[in-house]
């Protein structure tokens, strides 16, 4: 079926991790029915060579040390856009749903009586996983998923419960983590958390600079800080990524992505 948009309606669409045959099928429909894409610095060429030549494309999103719009501008656009009759695609790296600002564009946006419908797409520690040939779950000992976001880091938000992000049979998928992962590394150890909890730190993840590190939770920031790309990455904590039967040469180890070009 092909996809079609009203006149005058939103689409928050996931873009996926960055591997263009990992955007949903509809998603891709959408690129192509509509008049304009608004998309984030995550949004990749290869995404974006999926948007076909006659659309109008404007990036909203920053990019090494350039400002991103903030916010409201966004929201502003995408609503002025909208009130013009457009059909408007809202690109956005990953699933919309996951640390994607979406609560904020569909409010504005309903506020003003747009319409506004929102496609799914694979996020990135569902990507990370998959390349490590591993998993987010792991049954018995890994059966609580957590999305965190980095904006955790010491300080900024004391009610923070490390507590309950150091049991051992939770999984944390860390988002925006790479500068504060020292620090949530000692918070977690403080808290509880075993020092040999396995940690998978994923850059890049399916895009073909993709960099899978394998590590421990007390060796996670040296893992980091040995990062060669400033690319984004995202940190996997617990027994579900642990190395199983491949041995830990170093403790600090670099994987072989199973991803599949
Ligand atoms: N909505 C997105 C997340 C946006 S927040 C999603 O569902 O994936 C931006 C953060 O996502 C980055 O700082 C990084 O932590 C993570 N991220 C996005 N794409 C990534 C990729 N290809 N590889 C590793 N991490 C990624």
């Amino acid at each position: 079926m092909p996809e079609t948009i009203e006149p005058g309606t939103v689409w928050l669409v996931g873009a996926g991790p960055g591997d263009p045959d990992l955007l949903t099928r509809k998603a891709e429909k959408l690129i192509a029915a509509t008049d304009i894409v608004f998309y984030d610095a995550l949004v990749g060429p290869g995404i974006l060579d999926l948007i076909p030549a006659r659309i109008e494309r404007v990036s909203v999103g920053k990019r090494s040390g350039r400002h991103s719009k903030d916010q409201d501008s966004i929201n502003d656009l995408l609503l002025a856009a909208a009130q013009t009759g457009k059909r408007v695609v809202r690109l956005k790296g990953g699933d919309p749903a996951i640390f994607g600002r979406t609560a904020e564009e569909v409010e504005h946006l309903s506020a003003h009586g747009v319409r506004v419908r929102i496609c799914p797409g694979i996020t990135a520690a569902s990507a990370a996983v998959a390349s490590a040939g591993s998993s987010l779950t792991l049954r018995g000992s890994a059966r609580k998923l957590t999305f965190i976001t980095a904006h955790m880091r010491a300080g900024d938000e004391p009610e923070t419960d490390w507590a309950a992000l150091a049991d051992r049979q939770s999984t944390l998928a860390i988002y925006m983590g790479k500068a504060a992962a020292s620090e949530i590394a000692s918070h977690l150890i403080r808290s509880g958390r075993s020092r040999s909890t396995p940690v998978l730190v994923v850059e890049n993840a399916s895009l073909p600079d993709e960099r899978l590190v394998q590590t421990r939770l007390d060796l996670l920031a040296v893992a980091t800080s040995a990062s060669v790309t400033d690319g984004p990455a995202v940190l996997i904590i617990g027994e579900a990524v642990s190395p199983h039967k491949r041995s830990m040469a170093t403790g600090v180890d670099v994987l072989q992505s199973t991803r599949a070009d």
